[in-house]
C-alpha cells in the first residue's frame, strides 16, 4: 500500500460510551423490564449509561395521587399506592430468578412505600402540596424503575450501579420543569461516571430527575428523561444516544393520528429540536439543547425491534428534496390575544408577555402579532389559560387601566399545527402550499405564526379539525413518500461500497470514467468501524478524504461526518432512505453474509468480489439465493473467480445458449502462478516468495495463500455452478505450507523460508525429470472438486501459464474436444476494480 502523507486524517481517539434511554411507555411490566435488561446486556456489554423512565403511567399516577393527598383524601391515596406497590412488586418477581435475590428486592420496595405512605399522608393531613413535595414524590417513579433495573442486571451477573441522578444533574431549581446547569453537570457527571465507566461498571440513572438548590430534587419536565440523557450523553462525549421508544422511530407525524405517517430516516438536530419545541410529544421539548455545541447522535430507535436502525438525530442534513421533513399537532390549546392601540410602537410588548407568562410557569407553543401591531396572539395549553389572563392581566395593569390595551381574549378548544424542515428557508411557497392544502379540506386558520429561524411555520386551528389538517398537510409535502427504499430515479444507480481497500479506492478512481448515460453514484460507504453516506451522493472531496484516510491506516469514523456502526446496521440505515436502484458492491475478505442479508431485504442488488459469501454453507447459500429470488435482487460476482476475467460472463452465456458445462479447471491463483513460474526458472523457493510478498502479490501472512484456501473457495464457488453440492470441507486441499510451518508465528515463518528451499528444489527437478511444468490445479465436477501441485506436460494448456496469469477451462458439451479456455491477468487491484465496474455497469439502465 503506497503510504501517501495525508493531512488531518491522524484518527480521533473514539469515545466510546452509549447512553441508552428507556421511556415509560415501553416500560409496561416484568417482561418489558426484562427485554430492556437484554438489549442493554446485547448491544454493549461495557460503556453504557443507562437512564430509565418510570414504568409506564406511573409517573401521571404519582401525580394523581399527590392531588388525592392534597385534598386531604387519605383513603384514595391509600389505595394509589397500594396498586403501585403492587404493580412494582410484579416487575421485582418476574425479573429475577434467584429467590434470594426477589426476597432482597421485594423488601427494598417495601421500605420505598412505606416512606411514600408517610409522605403523601403529611401531604394529606397539612392539605398542602408545595411544588417541592410534588417533584419529591413524583420523582419516585424514576427511582424506583431505575433500581429493578439494577436489580435485573446484577441478576444476569453484570456489573451495575445505581447512582441517584440528583448527584449527576445539577439544576436551575425550578420545581416541575428545572433545566440543567451544563457547565457544572458536566464535571459532576464525568467525576462521578467515569471511574465505574473506567471498571466496566454499568450505570442506571433514573431520568426527568436532578438537583436543585439546597439539595431539593427538582423534575425536568414532562417527558424530562431525554434530557436526561442528552445532558449525560453530552457530558460524557458519547458516541451515540439512544432513545428507545415504542415508536419505530421519529416520524413525518404522530402514528396515532395518520396511519401513514412514515419514519423520518435522518433529521438534523435543528430540525429535531423545532419539532420537539412545537410539541412533537416523541422528545422533550429542551431535550437538544444540551447537544448545539457538541455533536453526538441521537437514535430514536424501537423498543420492540432493537436491530432496527430507528431515526438518526445528527448534524447532517438529507432528505433535501423534502423541504417539510415532519409536523406535529398539539392538541387543548387556547389562544390568547392582547389587543390595544397601546400596543402600536411600544417596544417590547412581546417581551413582556413572554416573561409574564413564563414567571407564572406557562409554556407558550406559538406566539404571533398581527401584521397591523394592534394585536399580539398566544397559545398556551387550554388547562393554563385562566392562569395566563391573570398573569397577563397582572403585567399590564397600567396599560389596562389606562384603556391602552382593550382586554385579553382566550379562546379555547384550538390546536396549533407546525410544520419544520431546513429545506424551507430556501424554498419559497411553502406556507401557501400549506394553507392550500387546509383550505381544501376546509380547515379554517385562525392564526399563523413563523418562526424567526424560518425552519418551521405553525398555524392555529380548531382542535376538531386537527386531524383532517394533520392529513392534508401531511399529503401535500408527501410525507408519506419519505425514506425506506421507495424508488427515487430512473437516471441513477446508487452504490453503497463495503470495504474501503485497495480495489475500493481503484474503483472510486475508474468510476468517474464510465461512458454511459446513467453514471454509477457512491452514495455510501462502509468499513469495519462505522460509514459514511449522503443520499444525494457523497461528494469528490469527501471521497477523496475517505481514501486520504484509509490510505493512511485510519478508519472512517475518524472522518467527522461518519457515523460508528456495525456493517449490517449500517446497510440498514442506509436502506431507510429513498434510493434509486441500490447496490451493495463487497470489496472485503471478511463474513459479510449478515449486512448482505439486510441489503436484499431492502431490494438492494449485490456485487461481490468478496468469495466468503458465496463459498459459505451450502444451505446459507441457498437461502440468500432464495432471498435475492424473493426480492427480485441480483448478485453479480465476475471477480470472485480470476479478478476481471470474464469466467462468470461466460459461463452465464454458455447456459443460456443450452450448452452444458461439464467440468472447469484451472489456476487461479495470481500468487501461486507467480512462484510457480519462477520456480520453473531454476529460482529457490524463499527467494521466489520474497519477490512476490515484496510486489504486493500475497496476503499478509502469505500461508494464507499457500495453504489453498483462496483457490478452493473459487473452485468451490465455480462447482456449485455447475451442480456440486458440498461444502467447502468436501474440497480436496492440498496446503503448500509443510506441517511444521503451519502454527508459528507470522514473523517466524517468514524468516525460515528458506528452510523449505530443498523440498522445492527436490520437487521442481522431478518435475523436469518428467518433462513437465509445477501448476497449482483446481478441478471441479459435479460430484468432485480438488485444489493441489500437479505437474503438467507442455502441452497442456495450463503450462503456458507465465506470471500472475490466470486461466480457467470449461468442458462442456459443445467443447469437449476443444475445451474453452479463458486466460488472462487474474489479480491485482486495477482488473478486479475493472471487473466489479463492470458488473455495477450490468446493473446500470442503458
Ligand atoms: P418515551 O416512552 O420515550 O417517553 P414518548 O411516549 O414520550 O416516549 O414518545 C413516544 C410517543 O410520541 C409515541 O407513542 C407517539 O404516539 C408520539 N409521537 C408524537 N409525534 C411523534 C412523531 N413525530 N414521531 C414518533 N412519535 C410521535
Ligand atoms: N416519567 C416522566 C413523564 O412521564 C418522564 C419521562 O418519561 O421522560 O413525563
Ligand atoms: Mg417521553
Amino acid at each position: 500500500m503506497p503510504a501517501r502523507k495525508a493531512t488531518n486524517t491522524r484518527p480521533r481517539r473514539a469515545p466510546a460510551v452509549d447512553v441508552f434511554k428507556f421511556g415509560g411507555a415501553s416500560l409496561a411490566d416484568a417482561a418489558a423490564v426484562r427485554h430492556a435488561i437484554g438489549i442493554i446486556l446485547d448491544e454493549r456489554p461495557s460503556r453504557t449509561v443507562t437512564v430509565v423512565s418510570a414504568l409506564a403511567g406511573v409517573t401521571d399516577a404519582l401525580l394523581a395521587m399527590a392531588e388525592l393527598a392534597r385534598a386531604g383524601d387519605m383513603r384514595g391515596v391509600d389505595s394509589a399506592v397500594d396498586r403501585l406497590h403492587a404493580r412494582h412488586r410484579a416487575v421485582a418477581e418476574g425479573i429475577l430468578s434467584s429467590q434470594r435475590a426477589r426476597n432482597s428486592l421485594v423488601k427494598a420496595l417495601d421500605v420505598a412505600f412505606a416512606e411514600l405512605r408517610t409522605l403523601a399522608h403529611g401531604v394529606a393531613s397539612l392539605r398542602e402540596l408545595t411544588p417541592r413535595t410534588r417533584d419529591f414524590l413524583v420523582a419516585r417513579g424514576e427511582q424506583l424503575s431505575a433500581q429493578l433495573v439494577v436489580a435485573g442486571l446484577l441478576g444476569r451477573g453484570a456489573k451495575a450501579q445505581y447512582v441517584e441522578a440528583a448527584e449527576l444533574i445539577r439544576t436551575d431549581g425550578v420545581f416541575g420543569n428545572a433545566f440543567p446547569d451544563l457547565a457544572a453537570t458536566d464535571r459532576l457527571v464525568r467525576d462521578r461516571l467515569g471511574p465505574l465507566l473506567r471498571r466496566k461498571v454499568l450505570p442506571v440513572v433514573p431520568g426527568f430527575v436532578g438537583g436543585g438548590v439546597d439539595g431539593a430534587l427538582v423534575t425536568l419536565g414532562r417527558g424530562g428523561s431525554d434530557l436526561t440523557a442528552t445532558v449525560l450523553g453530552r457530558a460524557l462525549k458519547a458516541q451515540r444516544i439512544s432513545l428507545w421508544k415504542d415508536v419505530p422511530g421519529l416520524m413525518t407525524t404522530d402514528p396515532r393520528l395518520v396511519p401513514s405517517a412514515r419514519i423520518v430516516p435522518q433529521l438534523n438536530v435543528r430540525e429535531a429540536a423545532e419539532l420537539a419545541y412545537y410539541g412533537a410529544k416523541v422528545l422533550h421539548p429542551r431535550a437538544l439543547i444540551p447537544l448545539a455545541r457538541i455533536a453526538v447522535p441521537v437514535f430514536v430507535r424501537p423498543f420492540a425491534d432493537p436491530s432496527a436502525a430507528g431515526t438518526e438525530i445528527s448534524t447532517r442534513h438529507t432528505l433535501q428534496r423534502y423541504p417539510v421533513k415532519a409536523l406535529s399537532i398539539v392538541r387543548a390549546q387556547a389562544l390568547v390575544t392582547v389587543t390595544g392601540n397601546g400596543m402600536l410602537g411600544v417596544p417590547g410588548i412581546a417581551a413582556r408577555t413572554f416573561a409574564a407568562l413564563q414567571q407564572a410557569g406557562i409554556s407558550v407553543t406559538l406566539i404571533t402579532q398581527a401584521s397591523s401591531e394592534h394585536s399580539i396572539s398566544l397559545c398556551v395549553p387550554a388547562e393554563r389559560s385562566k392562569d395566563a389572563r391573570t398573569a397577563l392581566e397582572q403585567a399590564f395593569a397600567l396599560e389596562l387601566s389606562r384603556r391602552e390595551l382593550e382586554g385579553m381574549d382566550v379562546k379555547t378548544g384550538m390546536a396549533t399545527l407546525a410544520v419544520v424542515g431546513l429545506g424551507m428557508a430556501g424554498s419559497p411557497g411553502i406556507a401557501s402550499r400549506m394553507f392550500t392544502a387546509l383550505s381544501t379540506s376546509s380547515v379554517n386558520i385562525v392564526a399563523i405564526a413563523q418562526g424567526s429561524s424560518e425552519l418551521n411555520i405553525s398555524v392555529v386551528i380548531a382542535e376538531r379539525d386537527a386531524e383532517a389538517a394533520a392529513r392534508s398537510v401531511h399529503d401535500e409535502f408527501q410525507l408519506d413518500k419519505i425514506g425506506g427504499g421507495g424508488v427515487r430515479s430512473d437516471d441513477r444507480l446508487d452504490v453503497i461500497l463495503l470495504g474501503v481497500g485497495q480495489i475500493g479506492r481503484e474503483l472510486l478512481r475508474i468510476l468517474p470514467r464510465t461512458r454511459r448515460r446513467v453514471k454509477p453514484t457512491i452514495v455510501g460507504l462502509i468499513d469495519r468501524s462505522g460509514y459514511l453516506f449522503d443520499p444525494d451522493g457523497l461528494s469528490a472531496k469527501q471521497l477523496l478524504a475517505a481514501v486520504a484516510h484509509k490510505e493512511a491506516g485510519a478508519s472512517l469514523t475518524s472522518m467527522p461526518q461518519a457515523l460508528r456502526a456495525t456493517a449490517p446496521e449500517a446497510v440498514a440505515q442506509i436502506a431507510r432512505h429513498a434510493l434509486s436502484r441500490p447496490v451493495l458492491v463487497d470489496l472485503t475478505a471478511d463474513e459479510t453474509l449478515p449486512a448482505i442479508r439486510k441489503a436484499i431485504g431492502a431490494d438492494w442488488d449485490i456485487v461481490l468480489a468478496n468469495k466468503k459469501p458465496l463459498s459459505a454453507p451450502r444451505a446459507e447459500v441457498q437461502a440468500l439465493r432464495a432471498l435475492a429470488a424473493q426480492h427480485g435482487a441480483r448478485i453479480l460476482h465476475e471477480t470472485t473467480v480470476g479478478a476481471g476475467l470474464p469466467v462468470m460472463d461466460s459461463y452465464a452465456k454458455l447456459v443460456e445458449t443450452g450448452d452444458k458445462v461439464l467440468r472447469v479447471e484451472g489456476c487461479t491463483s495470481g500468487t501461486l502462478g507467480f512462484l510457480l513460474s519462477e520456480i520453473g526458472k531454476g529460482r529457490p523457493f524463499s527467494e521466489a516468495l520474497g519477490d512476490a510478498m515484496k510486489l504486493g502479490y500475497t496476503e499478509p501472512d502469505p500461508r494464507d495463500d499457500l495453504s489453498g484456501m483462496d483457490v478452493a473457495r473459487k473452485a468451490l464457488i465455480l462447482a456449485r455452478l455447475i451442480g456440486f453440492t458440498g461444502d467447502l470441507s468436501d474440497v480436496t486441499v492440498e496446503s503448500l505450507v509443510p506441517e511444521a510451518f503451519r502454527a508459528m508465528p507470522v514473523a517466524k515463518f517468514k524468516s525460515t523460508l528458506a528452510q523449505q528451499d530443498k523440498m522445492w528444489a527436490e520437487r521442481q527437478a522431478a518435475a523436469v525429470r518428467q518433462g513437465r511444468v509445477l501448476r497449482y490445479v483446481l478441478r471441479a465436477t459435479p460430484t468432485k472438486v480438488k485444489v493441489g501441485l500437479q505437474a503438467v506436460p507442455p502441452s497442456h494448456p495450463l503450462a503456458g501459464l507465465r506470471g500472475t496469469d490466470n486461466q480457467i477451462v470449461f468442458t462442456t458439451m459443445r467443447y469437449r474436444e476443444h475445451p474453452l479456455v479463458i486466460t488472462g491477468p487474474g489479480a491485482g487491484p486495477a482488473v478486479t476494480a475493472a471487473g466489479v465496474l463492470n458488473d455495477i455497469l450490468q446493473l446500470t439502465p442503458a
